[in-house]
């Protein structure tokens, strides 16, 4: 590649404060360092992470950012000491990565690597603690050690997954984030049997991808929970029987009496914690377990009486569906390859890069699940 090595400049979204629309700006991206790689975005998804952390109400703001997390891309070039990767190759960058070397690496139940796990706190690359983005030499943060709103980024390699390059990258592009989160958290981590009763807290796109995980593990009533009425409809695409708007009811949605004694299982994916709380308290005692997947804002403390452990209810939680990027989510992309999961139905928009605004427009009036953006128009 002709641009192997030097810097590149380029369009990138800039976060310059919080809650203020993203601008479009000539930005400079410094070749990747090394374990470190340099990549073309073609097409990145908005995912609620994101707004959280450009509106910064209930997260630590880090400013001026490059957000994006969810997109599809292909190696432009690589840094010192990267093997597994070249450039051309097809790549989905994800939010927390994989070393492969470290205890959780090693273990089969963990996806929290002890050097990429998810920190939404740094803005800067972890080999040398600085930035590879600037303008006019100011340096611009990093976001998940993705930020995907930019035609270029550089990211660690244990953070992308090198997928089939057949795979069409304006589709898949959402498994990078939201989809597998979704299907994982129920597929890896509630494992519902057959037969049994899902409940689903948040119909957005990884609340929906929980569902379709209820679905192929053959789960015969799949509650869906959501303050938004207009969600029921879309749900029930995703094989939703039942729907519950917390809003008419007066008391709390996991006193409402719709099964015998409570779910087997509950998904929640609103990061809302009083959600969380229902969702847990809302499961079967003896048997049932909850998952719970939102970002919830930085103070939130989860409440509940200690009963409901010593009553067999679980609670679980999960990163990215505990896949292991890596080595996982290549599979993920083969099930949609093999059309065994369906990811069109997710994308209900697409825009141009620079009306990425639109995006965050659709998200915060809670219309649609994905938006794509498509970097070259
Ligand atoms: P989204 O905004 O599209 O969907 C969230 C849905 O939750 C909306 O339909 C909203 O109406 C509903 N909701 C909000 N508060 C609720 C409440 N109290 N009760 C019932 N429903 C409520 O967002 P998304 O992109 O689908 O993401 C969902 C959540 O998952 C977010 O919190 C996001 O940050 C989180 N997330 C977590 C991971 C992970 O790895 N754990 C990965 C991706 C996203
Ligand atoms: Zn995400």
């Amino acid at each position: 590649m002709a641009t192997a090595g030097k810097v590149i400049k380029c369009k990138a979204a800039v976060a310059w404060e919080a809650g203020k629309p993203l601008s479009i700006e000539e930005v400079e991206v410094a070749p990747p360092q090394a374990m470190e790689v340099r990549v073309k975005i073609l097409y990145t998804a908005l995912c609620h992470t994101d707004v959280y952390f450009w509106e910064a109400k209930g997260q630590t703001p880090v400013f001026p950012r490059i957000l994006g997390h969810e997109a599809g891309g292909i190696v432009e070039s690589v840094g010192e000491g990267v093997t597994e990767l070249a450039p051309g190759d097809h790549v989905l960058p994800v939010f927390t990565g994989e070393c492969k070397e470290c205890a959780h690496c090693k273990s089969e139940e963990s996806n929290m690597c002890d050097l990429l796990r998810i920190n939404v706190d740094r803005g800067v690359m972890i080999g040398d603690g600085k930035s590879r983005f600037s303008i006019n030499g100011q340096p611009i943060f990093h976001f998940v050690g993705t930020s995907t709103f930019s035609e270029y980024t550089v990211i660690h390699v244990g953070c992308l997954a090198k997928i089939n390059p057949e795979a069409p990258l304006d589709k898949v592009c959402v498994l990078s984030c939201g989809i597998s989160t979704g299907l994982g958290a129920t597929l890896n981590v509630a494992k519902p049997a057959k037969g049994s009763t899902v409940a689903i807290f948040g119909l957005g796109a990884v609340g929906l991808a929980a569902m379709e995980g209820a679905r192929l593990a053959g789960a015969s009533r799949i509650i869906g929970v959501d303050l938004n009425p207009a969600k029921y409809e879309q749900a029930k695409k995703f094989g939703c029987t039942d729907f519950v708007n917390p809003k008419d009811h007066d008391k709390p949605v996991q006193e409402v009496e719709m099964t015998n004694g409570g779910v087997d299982r509950s998904v929640e994916c609103t990061g809302n914690v009083n959600a969380m709380i229902s969702a847990f308290e809302c499961v079967h005692d003896g048997w049932g377990v909850a998952v719970l997947v939102g970002v919830p804002h930085r103070e939130d403390m989860f409440k509940t009486h200690p009963m409901n452990f010593l009553n067999e209810k679980t609670l679980k939680g999960t990163f990215f569906g505990n896949y292991k990027p890596r080595t996982d989510l290549p599979n993920v992309v083969e099930m949609y390859m093999k059309k065994e999961l369906e990811v069109e139905k997710f994308i209900t928009h697409s825009v141009p890069f620079s009306e990425i605004n639109t995006a965050f427009d659709l998200m915060l009036k809670g219309e649609g699940l994905r938006c794509i953006m498509r970097m070259e128009d």
